[in-house]
């Protein structure tokens, strides 16, 4: 059997990736043409590709590797499980170590109160969970018509057809037949973007009403939940203003509904707290979890559940469960990710040192003409580019153009960032250091102006009417 090396030439990895590898999110027919980045290797924030660039991960992967690449220590808990017990389920009855381990684990991390987990491999498994959860606790309770979820537009809670249906992306639901009936979609709280005339707070609340309005117009006894990301991260880092939480909080204790926090993102530290429903205050009856519980070393995900809905699920078979739900190796590895965490104040690293410098570095390029915002909340920031900040414009071209040229200008720079329509997005490992930052911010500052001279040449510059 021939192997896949490193060492092949670009090329030759490029064009094989393109003739037989259909990736994630992306035109396979354009990427066939250009040929993919092929990363070989990683260490700390660094990444280094099959030129032996060496790339900063701006975004810890996909918002996942929290405690950087390159730990030894989780490899080597990998290997001595995979030695012990690679595999065993934990459907019938039947149970194993790191899947105990971890779930206690979990739980005492998590708010008080949210003393149980349901395993997965990953944040889109989690929130299909979800749904058959909360449909099935109302049921269980008498209620089988309460079946109804509401969600946000420009949310993002996973990929499958349950989830993506949960998901607000509108370009996702045009493809495959979602969403599946019985979830609706409020309008997001999203000020820079969508607030007008309205201060933030008037905007806050507003959104926030939109869910009461929801939950009248379908009949409390019709709905069982509604979904939320604490800090919406795939849809540009939109932090909500101040007033908007307490007010979803006040709405969801009136009406008799649950409330599901999708902490894919902001869990295991990002915000600088161990959740986001910890940093926006929220009481939350199940969190999704996945991406930073393992730091990405391992497909691993979960449904943190509180005490009444647990009890409920508990009373009759729950005919639900995937054929990885606490897979040993990757409990155990998501446990050694936890143990690393803890050991190394990794929480205390981003409230005290990385996301203070992260802010004030990237405040330092609110000066730039293209830049029109920071929206930050501890290590998950975004940038909105504008060509008119005063009105907070948008370009005149598609949107998403100059986020494009944008993110490429970062790669050529030798930096990760993504763009969401017209945002950048950056989302480092915990551990980033001020010096790594400032490496980031250099790199970014260049990749804007170098962004700025080609709209110019391009005559990209103008708002939209
Ligand atoms: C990434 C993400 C998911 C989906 O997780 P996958 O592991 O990709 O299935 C769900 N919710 C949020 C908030 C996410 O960011």
């Amino acid at each position: 059997m021939p192997a896949i090396t490193n060492h092949m030439p670009t090329a030759e990895l490029q064009a094989l990736d393109a003739a037989h590898h259909m990736h994630p999110f992306t035109t396979n027919n354009e990427l066939a043409e250009r040929g993919a980045r092929v990363i070989t290797r990683a260490e700390g924030v660094y990444l280094t590709d099959s030129e032996g660039n060496e790339i900063l991960d701006g975004m810890a992967g996909l918002w996942c590797v929290n405690i950087g690449y390159g730990r030894t220590e989780m490899a080597d808990v990998a290997a001595r499980q995979m030695m012990e017990l690679p595999y065993y389920n934990t459907f019938f009855m039947t149970t194993h170590v790191p899947a105990i381990a971890l779930a206690q684990e979990i739980t005492k991390l998590a708010p008080e109160g949210l003393n149980h987990v349901f395993f997965a491999s990953s944040g889109s498994e989690a929130n299909d969970t979800n749904i058959r959860m909360v449909r099935t606790y109302w049921a269980e309770k008498g209620h089988p018509e309460k079946t109804h979820i509401i969600s946000r537009k420009n949310a993002y809670h996973g990929s499958s057809v349950g989830s993506g249906s949960l998901g607000g992306m509108s370009y996702m639901h045009a493809q495959g037949g979602m969403p599946i009936p019985g979830i609706h979609h409020i309008n997001q709280p999203d000020w820079w973007g969508e607030g007008g005339e309205m201060t933030p707070e008037e905007f806050g609340i507003a959104r926030a009403r939109e869910l009461e309005e929801k939950i009248l117009e379908l009949g409390e006894e019709k709905v069982a939940a509604f979904i939320a990301e604490p800090v919406q991260g795939a849809g540009g880092v939109i932090v909500p203003p101040d007033s908007y939480w307490p007010e979803i909080q006040r709405i969801c204790d009136k009406y008799n509904i649950l409330l599901i926090a999708d902490e894919v993102i902001c869990g295991f530290g990002r915000t600088g707290n161990w959740f986001g429903s910890q940093t926006m205050g929220l009481r939350p009856h199940i969190m999704t979890i996945a991406k930073g519980l393992s730091s990405g070393y391992q497909p691993i995900g979960g449904s943190i559940v509180c005490d009444e809905v647990a009890e409920v699920i508990g009373a009759a078979e729950f005919n639900h469960g995937y054929t990885y739900s606490g897979h040993p190796v990757a409990a155990a590895v998501a446990m050694e990710n936890l143990r690393i965490l803890q050991e190394e104040n990794v929480l205390d690293h981003v409230r005290t040192v990385a996301a203070p410098a992260l802010k004030t570095a990237l405040e330092s390029l609110t000066g730039h003409p293209l830049v029109g915002d920071l929206a930050i909340e501890g290590m998950m920031a975004s940038l909105p580019l504008t060509p008119h900040k005063e009105s907070r414009a948008k370009f005149a071209t598609d949107k998403g153009t100059v986020g494009y040229i944008c993110r490429e200008r970062c790669f050529a720079n030798n930096l990760v960032m993504r763009h969401v329509g017209d945002r950048m997005i950056v989302s480092p490992p915990l551990i980033i250091t001020p010096e790594e930052i400032d490496v980031l911010i250099t790199r970014a500052r260049r990749a804007l102006n170098e962004t700025h001279a080609e709209l110019k040449n391009q005559g990209l510059l103008q708002p939209a009417s």
